[in-house]
């Protein structure tokens, strides 16, 4: 079979035509909007929540995956918030009490101007005592020389030089601390027309997400800092009328969790020395406005690790909002996303822009990492990573115009951190020859798993998986046994149970009266095997009825009970993968056959062949001889060729 019908070429074609009918030559002609909101791609709901939010000044949570457009939904919210009623924030010292600074609130840009005149009349203060007190010195210095002078006694010049000590120990401790104490501190301060505060507190430590007081070496003595001078704001103080974002808000300590839920409730939070043995966990300011709006944000795990009180607060006085991570593959989000690659080089300042064919191929590329036919990925911060290298290269090479060559060489040295660990073990693999990829051999097939890091759920990395299976006589008189090896083990046996169900409905043959021995060849962390559930029967097969299997062949498929071939996951990455490793031939679920978008240059290298049914694989697996004829034949009598859809897995 051609890999036409299902190959990118033509996706490629499609966009390549659709790039033709579009309005503009490269990047510099596309119009980026304003509003930072306007900017924000495929998160349409998303979009029309944060608006809502910031007019009423509701808190929101934004789950979903990471570089979906979390943090910039939040900045954009400032841009919906009222300027007018942003606010200074002073503290002054307290003589009633010198550890519990005094808070003042002052319309914005009024601060500074506070501040500044006090300084400057603390200054002015100072300056006339010291005036004065060297006027005085002057004067008594002149007296007592004159007294000298007229009567020759030199105890006078003694009680002058005490004098003058006195005199400068005074002035020096004018000159000290005391006038501090008048001068107050700006603790929040904005500008004139400023933007709402946006404060990012993303793993902020207590201290830094709450304020606190600094340590004072010296305490007493004329030389401390006074205790206003020492307070430092935190993120929910700066964030004041304003918006604090906080991602992976499961991280934060419970204890700050908590204190976050009272800020958020009371509207303001006393700022209190956050180290137990400095001097300042003596100090406590009076409340501090911290009037903010929460965004919190995280993947579903973050739902789990969030104190339950903090999450009730935003459910009840808030809204809660998934994040797409992939958008259909239409017209209008074609468009956006050129749109897209415009604003991601407006942004980066120093990238030079792209042409139109370059655009198509980082459509292309959305197509690839979204997973599934007919859509586009959302998960723009990678995508924009790639816009960036592809720029970097064009720099490097002097070129004005980022071209479509451009963006495939960056693909290349844009691989993400999975795509490298699957790699280098393609390499170590090749080394140590562990796995064939000519020839024949009997319960020996060359499955294909996809390496899946953790932060991501719609970019694979495939790799080839070995798996041999051992059909032997029973060791122990009470039945068989499957002895299957690592961490895959549970879904070997399965798999094995599977296909015991099958051998035993075309033979009457009940494997369970042998032992099956199963081993994943250099399985690691990382790998995801439920895929592997067809190859795992295919082996098993093989090993029992010692037919060889076909070596330049690799496949991917979870089995059914009934022996039909289900979809799975990462099937573009495990075709490359195995196209890689010098794999001739795949064979892949036929439900999988709208997701695979491999690229071109693999086209020639590999055929790919859709199946339905296990008798599907082994007709093509197996080296052709007698026996697998009527294996064959047993198989695809009893195995019913259903049509049922079922998810990938
Ligand atoms: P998250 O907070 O979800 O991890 P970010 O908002 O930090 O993601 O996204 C990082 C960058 O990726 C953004 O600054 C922007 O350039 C780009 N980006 C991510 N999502 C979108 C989107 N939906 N629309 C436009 N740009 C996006």
């Amino acid at each position: 079979m051609s890999n036409e019908q299902f190959s990118s070429t033509g996706r490629s074609s499609d966009i390549d035509n659709w790039l033709n009918s579009q309005n503009f030559n490269t990047t510099a002609d596309i119009e980026i909007p304003e509003k930072l909101a306007d900017q924000v791609i495929g998160q349409d709901s998303a979009v029309e929540v944060i608006k809502k939010a910031a007019e009423q000044r509701r808190h929101v949570m934004l789950i979903g995956e990471p570089g979906t457009g979390k943090s910039m939904l939040a900045r954009s919210m400032t841009e919906y918030l009222p300027k007018s009623e942003m606010q200074d924030i002073i503290g002054y010292h307290n003589q009633e009490d010198p550890n519990e600074p005094k808070i003042r609130v002052v319309p914005a840009g009024k601060g500074k101007e506070i501040v500044a005149a006090q300084k400057r009349e603390a200054m002015q203060r100072k300056q006339q005592k010291t005036t004065m007190l060297t006027m005085i010195m002057v004067l008594v210095g002149m007296m007592c020389l004159a007294w000298f002078i007229i009567t020759m006694d030199t105890t006078i010049l003694f009680v002058a030089l005490l004098f003058i000590l006195v005199i400068m120990m005074a002035m020096r401790y004018i000159g000290g601390n005391k006038e501090n104490y008048l001068v107050p501190k700006l603790l929040v301060g904005h500008d004139d027309n400023e933007m709402p505060p946006f404060v990012d507190a993303t793993g902020a430590h207590a201290g830094a997400l709450l304020g606190d007081v600094k340590h004072d070496p010296f305490q007493s003595g004329g030389l401390e800092t006074p205790a206003h001078e020492r307070l430092e704001v935190g993120a929910i103080h700066k964030a004041s009328r304003g918006v604090l974002f906080i991602d992976e808000i499961n991280l934060l300590r419970t204890e700050s969790q908590q204190s976050l839920l009272t800020a958020l409730q009371e509207g303001k939070f006393s700022i209190t020395g956050q180290s137990e043995r400095s001097s300042g966990a003596m100090v406590k300011s009076e409340p501090v406005p911290c009037e903010f709006i929460l965004v919190c944000a995280g993947n579903l795990d973050a739902i789990q690790g969030m104190h339950p009180a903090l999450r009730s607060r935003i459910r009840g006085y808030g809204y809660e909002v998934y994040m797409q991570s992939t958008m259909p593959d239409t017209d209008e989000n074609r468009t956006k996303l050129v749109r897209f690659v415009a604003q991601e080089i407006a942004k980066d300042k120093k990238i030079p822009h792209f042409d139109k064919a370059a655009v198509g191929e980082i459509l292309k590329e959305a197509q690839r990492r979204a997973g599934r036919f007919g859509h586009l990925t959302l998960r723009l911060r990678e995508l924009g990573g790639l816009i960036r290298v592809s720029g970097d290269v064009a720099r490097e090479r002097g070129a004005d115009l980022v071209t479509a060559d451009i963006v495939v060489d960056a693909k290349r040295i844009a691989r993400s951190l999975e795509q490298q660990i699957a790699d280098r073990y393609l390499e170590s693999k090749k080394e140590y020859n562990t796995f064939v990829v000519e020839g024949d051999a009997v319960g020996v097939v060359n499955g294909l798993a996809a390496l899946n890091g953790e932060s991501s759920m719609s970019e694979y990395s495939g790799v080839v998986l070995p798996i041999v299976a051992e059909v032997t006589p029973p060791q122990t008189r009470s039945g068989g046994r499957i002895i299957a090896t690592g961490k895959l083990g549970e879904i070997a046996k399965e798999a094995v149970e599977n296909v015991s169900a099958l051998v035993k409905k075309y033979s009457g043959e009940d494997i369970s009266n042998h032992d099956v021995h199963i081993q994943f060849i250099g399985t690691y962390e990382g790998v995801e095997g439920d895929s592997a559930s067809v190859s795992v029967a295919t082996a098993v097969i093989s090993a029992y009825e010692n037919i060889p299997i076909d070596q330049t062949i690799a496949m991917t498929g979870s089995l059914s009970v009934r022996g039909q071939v289900l979809p799975v996951g990462g099937v573009t990455a495990k075709i490359e993968a195995a196209a890689d490793s010098g794999i001739k031939k795949v064979i892949i679920p036929r439900s999988n056959l709208g997701d695979v978008v491999i690229e071109d240059r693999y086209m020639d290298m590999i055929e790919i062949v859709p199946v339905d049914t296990l008798g599907d694989v082994l007709e093509n697996a197996l080296v052709s001889c007698p026996e697998k004829e009527s294996l064959v034949h047993k198989f695809t009598n009893i195995v019913s060729k259903g049509t049922e859809k079922i998810r990938p897995v």
